[in-house]
């Protein structure tokens, strides 16, 4: 199904600033609250899968370009959740004015150490923020 327009907008404006060709914006619904996606090793696609909090399907696409625009970049990365992720994902949720306390909720389901971590090396307090 196709995107909706606030998704496509954050992708191309993500792969502009970033300077990476944009990807296939794959698009679907899932019957959750949650959302999930993927992204293609080859960094041609990526795709989300929608759940009902519109919220969170925008961290999806944030994760997901994260993803998208280390594999364009950084040679040997090959998609994972590591220190090298999240040092880049945290400004991007901050670039993109995504609200921290909700990312690193989402997130730290996930990738609990990475996330506590990482957050922490980039000057964030955990305790203040969540
Ligand atoms: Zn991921």
């Amino acid at each position: 199904m196709e995107p909706p327009r606030w998704a496509t907008r954050l992708m191309l404006r993500m792969a502009r600033d970033y300077r990476v060709a944009p990807p296939s914006l794959m698009w679907r619904t899932r019957r959750s609250v949650l959302s999930s996606g993927f992204c293609h090793i080859n960094a041609r696609a990526i795709g989300v899968s929608e759940g009902s909090d519109s919220q969170d399907a925008r961290l999806a696409v944030l994760h997901e370009m994260g993803h998208l625009i280390l594999l364009k970049t950084v040679p040997e990365y090959r998609g994972e959740h590591d220190d090298r992720f999240y040092d880049f994902f945290w400004p991007l949720i901050r670039r993109y004015r995504f609200p921290m306390k909700v990312a690193l909720e989402y997130e730290s389901s996930h990738h609990k150490h990475t996330v506590e971590r990482t957050y922490r090396r980039g000057g964030g307090s955990l305790k203040v923020e969540v």
